[in-house]
C-alpha cells in the first residue's frame, strides 16, 4: 500500500506503536499538540537536529530503510555523546512522496526505534508533509547532561594530548565500496556497516566526561580534521596530528592499497566514523587509558597534541611537517621550506 492510500493519520498510528521505552519521564507522548517530558534535577537540556536528503547524503537505491532510520537517529545520538550526554528523546520530521510504500516507512521506523529502545531514548513525536519526489528525514533530538560532565570544544589547552576513541577510515572505505557497487553480505561487510549503521559512542562519551579528565571533545561526523579544527578554534589553539599514530584497521589499508587510494586520506578526510576526538591534560592520560581499555576492551589512541594557536593545524609525517586545511594538505609549510 501507498502512504497517499493510507492517510497520515493511519501512517502516525502506525508510527505511535512501541515509541516509548523510558515511560517514567513521559507526561505526554504522540497524539498531542507538543509532546511532554519531566525534567531531571538540575540538568541541562541538550538538543541537536540533523537532516539527511536523498540524492545529497543518501542514495535510496543503496540504503535498506531500516539503515536510513537508524542512520539519522545515529547522527544525532553522536553529537550528543559529543557533549557527554545521553538522548532521552527524539522527533522525526518526515517529507516523503504519497507514492512511498507503507512498508518503506514502517522499515525506517524500525531502524529508529531499533536506537532509540537500545539507548532508552523515546520517540515523542514529529511531523509527516509530503513531497513531490525525494525522501528527506529530519531527526532533532533532546538530551541532558549534568553540569559538571558538559564537554565543549572549547577547552583545550596548549600541551594536552589528542586522542581518540577507536580507528578512522572504514566509513569512508564503506562509502568507497557502495560506490562501485558493492552491496552488504560480501568480503567488506564490516567496512560497509561502518558506513551504513554506524555505532553513536555514547558510552564512551559518558565515560569519558565522567572521569572530569577531558578538556575538549568532538565526534568525527566530517572528517578528523575538520573536526580537530574546530577543536581548535573554539579552544584556540593550534593542533600536531602524528600520521604514524592514527589507528587504520589493515583491511582498510588494504583496500585503500588496491583502490589506489590513500588510506591516510581516508583517516584525515573521509568522515562519519562517529568516533569521538577529544582532548586531555597529560599528566591525566595514562590512568584515563587504562580504565578505558579496562572498561571497553579496546584502546584509546594518542593522536596529535595542542599547541599554540599560530602554529595552525600541522600533520607530522616521519620527519616532515605539513600544514592541513579542512579538505585537504597544504604543502608549503614543510622544514625544507623555512
Ligand atoms: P499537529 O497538527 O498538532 O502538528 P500532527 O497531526 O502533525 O499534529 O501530528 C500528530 C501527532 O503525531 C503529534 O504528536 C506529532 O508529534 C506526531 N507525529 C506526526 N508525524 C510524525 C512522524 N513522522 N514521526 C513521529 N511522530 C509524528
Ligand atoms: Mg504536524
Amino acid at each position: 500500500m501507498k502512504i497517499a492510500d493510507l492517510g497520515e493519520f493511519a501512517l502516525i498510528d502506525k508510527i505511535k506503536e512501541n515509541s516509548i521505552y523510558s515511560p517514567k519521564r513521559v507526561v505526554q507522548g504522540i497524539g498531542d499538540d507538543a509532546a511532554v517530558e519531566k525534567l531531571e534535577g538540575e540538568k541541562y537540556l541538550l538538543s541537536a537536529v540533523d537532516t539527511m536528503v536523498e540524492g545529497v547524503h543518501f542514495l535510496r537505491r543503496k540504503i535498506t530503510p531500516w539503515q536510513l532510520g537508524y542512520k539519522a537517529v545515529a547522527i544525532n545520538f553522536s553529537d550528543l555523546a559529543a557533549m557527554g550526554g545521553v538522548p532521552t528523546g527524539i522527533l522525526v520530521s518526515l517529507a516523503v512522496p504519497g507514492s512511498t510504500e507503507v512498508e518503506y516507512v514502517e522499515e525506517i521506523y524500525r531502524g529508529i526505534k531499533f536506537l532509540c529502545k537500545e539507548y532508552q531514548a523515546n520517540l515523542l513525536g514529529g511531523d509527516t508533509v509530503s513531497v513531490k519526489e525525494g525522501l528527506v528525514i529530519s531527526v532533532t533530538v533532546l538530551g541532558q547532561v549534568a553540569p559538571a560532565e558538559l564537554t565543549l570544544r572549547s577547552g583545550a589547552e596548549v600541551g594536552d594530548l589528542v586522542l581518540v576513541t577507536g580507528s578512522l577510515g572504514a566509513s569512508k572505505a564503506g562509502l568507497e565500496l557502495i560506490k562501485r557497487g558493492y552491496s552488504k553480505n560480501e568480503k567488506y561487510s564490516a567496512l560497509l556497516s561502518q558506513h551504513l549503521e554506524p555505532a553513536p559512542r555514547l558510552k564512551e562519551g559518558r565515560f569519558l566526561a565522567k572521569t572530569g579528565r577531558i578538556t575538549s571533545m568532538n565526534d568525527i561526523s566530517d572528517g578528523l580534521v575538520s573536526e580537530v579544527q574546530e577543536i581548535a578554534e573554539a579552544s584556540q589553539v593550534g593542533v600536531e596530528l602524528w600520521a604514524e599514530q592514527i589507528p587504520v584497521l589493515d583491511s582498510v589499508k588494504s583496500l585503500a592499497e588496491q583502490m589506489e587510494e590513500s588510506f591516510l586520506d581516508w583517516a584525515l578526510f573521509g568522515g562519519e566514523d562517529f568516533q569521538l576526538v577529544f582532548t586531555c591534560s597529560k599528566s591525566a592520560v595514562k590512568e584515563l587509558k587504562q580504565a578505558f581499555k579496562e572498561k571497553f576492551q579496546h584502546p584509546l589512541y594518542t593522536i596529535g597534541r595542542a599547541t599554540s594557536q599560530s602554529a595552525g593545524l600541522v600533520l607530522q609525517r616521519g620527519d616532515t611537517k605539513e600544514q592541513l586545511v579542512a579538505g585537504g594538505y597544504d604543502h608549503f609549510n614543510s622544514p625544507a621550506d623555512k
